[in-house]
């Protein structure tokens, strides 16, 4: 059964691999046999990872680029496929989060929330099934959110709510249009999870974040890296327009 679940002789490409859920999804997908390109705008930190990857045996590449600046975007899968010979996995990992309620948000951070988890992930998607489509398939994992179908408490973050939800049904929505090329299009929708975007053992949180999810807990990234393999690889064949929640059952209730 394992061998379906190996990514061995894939090319893959994860956005936002320098630290959170992208550094642990670029450690899995390597660790399962694909070769990694990640990016990030940090490059020392970039750096970093591939050193850190490098020690525990993990070849991986890094690009410096920000996905948000659709030339950069277009050039980061073109050097992916130049560096690793092609590109049969993309990870749309890369995203952004403001707690800011609805008649405090600024235009700028509205914009930069759909431009990075919304605009970016499609034009990255766009140019990476194009390479796909010609090489007979592929496979992309956009990493949704459970706020694309809940709305957290007990801060406002309308901007994030919205653009989750709009990655769930871009996912739905390419699934269809690309199912003839045998691309197959999923989402993984996380709970809280402990990295820098998410304050998860903030005290004034815990009431809501923690107390109300029927595990109790956060999770950690290394925790919603093994769903990204799964659906990247060939135990998935038949799942495609998928929204994969991993949120220790938070949105039962
Ligand atoms: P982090 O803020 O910890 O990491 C974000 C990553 O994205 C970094 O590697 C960052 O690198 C990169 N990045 C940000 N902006 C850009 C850009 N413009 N161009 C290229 N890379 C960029 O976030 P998380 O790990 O917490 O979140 C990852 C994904 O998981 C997001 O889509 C998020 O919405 C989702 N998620 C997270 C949850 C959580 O609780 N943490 C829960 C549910 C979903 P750099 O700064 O160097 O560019």
């Amino acid at each position: 059964m394992l061998p379906q679940f190996s990514l061995q002789g894939r090319r893959a490409l994860v956005t936002g691999g320098n630290r959170g859920l992208g550094k642990a999804q670029v450690a899995a997908v390597a660790a399962s046999g694909a070769q990694v390109v990640f990016c990030g705008r940090d490059e020392a930190l970039n750096a970093e990872v591939v050193a850190e990857m490098a020690a525990q045996g993990l070849t991986v590449h890094a690009v410096t680029a920000d996905i948000t600046d659709d030339t950069q975007a277009q050039a980061l899968v073109e050097r992916t496929v130049e560096l690793l010979g092609g590109l049969d996995v993309l990870v749309n990992n890369a995203g952004t989060c403001y707690h800011a309620a609805s008649f405090d948000v600024t235009d700028e951070e509205w914009a930069s929330v759909f431009d990075l988890n919304v605009r970016a992930l499609f034009v990255l998607s766009r140019a990476a099934a194009r390479h796909m489509k010609d090489s007979g398939g592929g496979a992309v994992v956009n990493i949704g959110s459970m706020s694309g179908a809940i709305v957290n408490r007990p801060q406002w973050q309308p901007a994030y709510n919205a653009s989750k939800a709009a990655v769930h049904h871009l996912t739905r929505s390419l699934a269809a249009e690309w199912a003839p090329y045998g691309i197959r299009v999923n989402a993984v929708a996380p709970g809280y999870v402990k990295t820098e975007m998410s304050p998860v053992d903030r005290p004034e949180l815990r009431r809501y974040w923690i107390e109300d999810a029927p595990q109790q807990r956060y999770a950690l990234p290394e925790e919603i890296a093994p769903s990204v393999v799964f659906l990247a690889s060939d135990a998935a064949s038949f799942v495609t327009g998928s929204v994969l929640t991993v949120d220790g059952g938070y949105s039962v209730y």
